[in-house]
């Protein structure tokens, strides 16, 4: 006897939501279940104030792929945001990423040349970076490392940067421009209206059951639907039969002001590793929204406990990649169950690169 459908999907962050949107298209019969009590995963943003919160943290949209870009356009119109940073230290401001602005406002110097000079000569000594410090040092010298990465880096992941892997600092530009946008991607913004609204038109005549946790019944869950696609974290998928995947998590205190501008910028990192959190968000300044009152979000770095805390940020570290690996080929054995998603997955990946994975494997599968 036939399935009542024939895709269960686990999840209806965007990995989820794509891939019930592009199968329903195709005809299949597809149920979401979720076990938060919202769409959206974690990109979910929730109207207060007429602002559009960022309820799991800063959203900022860049991508440099087309297909993605054009994908995405049919859901939401982008604003003109772009990413400019501003880095906190003791009270002293800096300039994100690292380019001309911030040398200068270290430094005194004026131009490229100058900066280089005192990079080379800071990062000299570290010919073949292993770590998250020698890579950073390597990039941009001591007194940026010191300052700017350090604290900030070691407060966000709770790890002291040596025991870091290098690729994390690779993610941000280090330019020798005047240029301040934090990305370098070609296409970048704020959906108008935030990001609940995608997902509602994503899953827009697909039923979708929320506060449902998957892994509280498996087996009834699969005799729903003659395939699965999983976008929880795959460690807990095995009952972690093979240990825990680390990942890191983060509480987000939101704040409401009278007021209505509180920092001038969407996002302000703190660098100096006394103050117990990592950034403020005003949420208003994604939208140049000029609203009476404004909502600000602390990110406060915490430790994570597996099935209890959030799984926000995997730790692509050797040993954490290579249990991954475990899973992996566990996940490859399991009849019918597709495994996605920045947590199925275990990769730091952003939202464009998830866009792309469940799009193609869509298309790999059931194209
Ligand atoms: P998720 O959004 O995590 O969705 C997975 C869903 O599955 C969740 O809703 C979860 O509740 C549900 N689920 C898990 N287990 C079960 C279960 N057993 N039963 C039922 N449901 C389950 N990307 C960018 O491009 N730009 C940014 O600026 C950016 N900033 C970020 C800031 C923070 C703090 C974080 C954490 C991430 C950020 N990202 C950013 C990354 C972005 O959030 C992810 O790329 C994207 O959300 C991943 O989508 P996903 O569907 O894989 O996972
Ligand atoms: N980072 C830093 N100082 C900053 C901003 C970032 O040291 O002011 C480092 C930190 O290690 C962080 C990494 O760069 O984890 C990547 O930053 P990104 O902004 O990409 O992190 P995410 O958006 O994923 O939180």
């Amino acid at each position: 006897m036939s399935k009542p459908y024939d895709f269960l999907i686990v999840g209806a962050g965007f990995f989820g939501s794509i891939c019930a949107r592009e199968l329903t298209n195709k005809g299949h019969r597809c149920l979401v279940i979720e076990k938060r009590a919202h769409i959206g995963g974690n990109c979910y943003t929730e109207k207060r104030d007429d602002i559009h919160l960022h309820i799991y943290g800063a959203h900022i949209f860049h991508t440099s792929n087309e297909k993605v870009w054009h994908w995405i356009n049919q859901y939401a119109r982008f604003n003109h945001y772009t990413n400019r940073p501003v880095a906190n230290y003791q009270g002293e401001l800096y300039a994100l990423p690292f380019n001309m602005w911030t040398f200068n406002q270290l430094w005194g110097v004026n131009t490229p040349e100058e900066a280089q000079k005192i990079i080379e000569e800071q990062g000299k000594d570290m010919v073949d970076p292993q770590n998250l410090e020698e890579q950073a040092i390597r990039l941009v010298g001591k007194d940026i490392y010191e300052k700017l990465i350090k604290g900030y880096t070691a407060k966000q992941w709770m790890k002291d940067p040596k025991e870091l892997p290098k690729e994390i600092i690779k993610r941000l530009p280090v330019r020798f421009t005047f240029d301040t946008n934090y990305f370098n991607d070609r296409f970048q913004g704020i959906p108008e209206g935030g990001y609940t609204q995608i997902f509602e038109k994503l899953l827009d005549g697909i039923e979708v059951r929320l506060g449902e946790d998957y892994l509280a019944d498996k087996e009834s869950y699969h005799a729903l639907a003659e395939q699965v696609i999983y976008t929880g974290p795959i460690d807990a998928y095995f009952g972690y039969e093979f240990g825990e995947l680390e990942y890191k998590t983060t509480r987000f205190d939101h704040v409401r002001h009278e007021y209505p501008n509180h920092q001038g910028v969407a996002v302000m990192n703190y660098t100096d590793e006394a103050v117990p959190y990592t950034r403020i968000i005003e949420h208003k300044h994604f939208e140049f929204n000029e609203t009476p009152a404004t909502w600000i979000s602390y990110e406060y770095p915490e430790p994570y406990e597996a099935s209890k805390t959030e799984p926000y940020y995997p730790v692509n570290d050797a040993s954490n990649n290579a249990l991954f690996e475990r899973y992996k080929s566990l996940a490859a054995q399991e009849k019918n169950v597709f495994f996605g998603g920045r947590l199925g997955e275990y990769k730091y990946y952003d939202m464009h690169q998830i866009i792309e994975r469940a799009l193609s494997m869509v298309e790999a599968n059931w194209g």
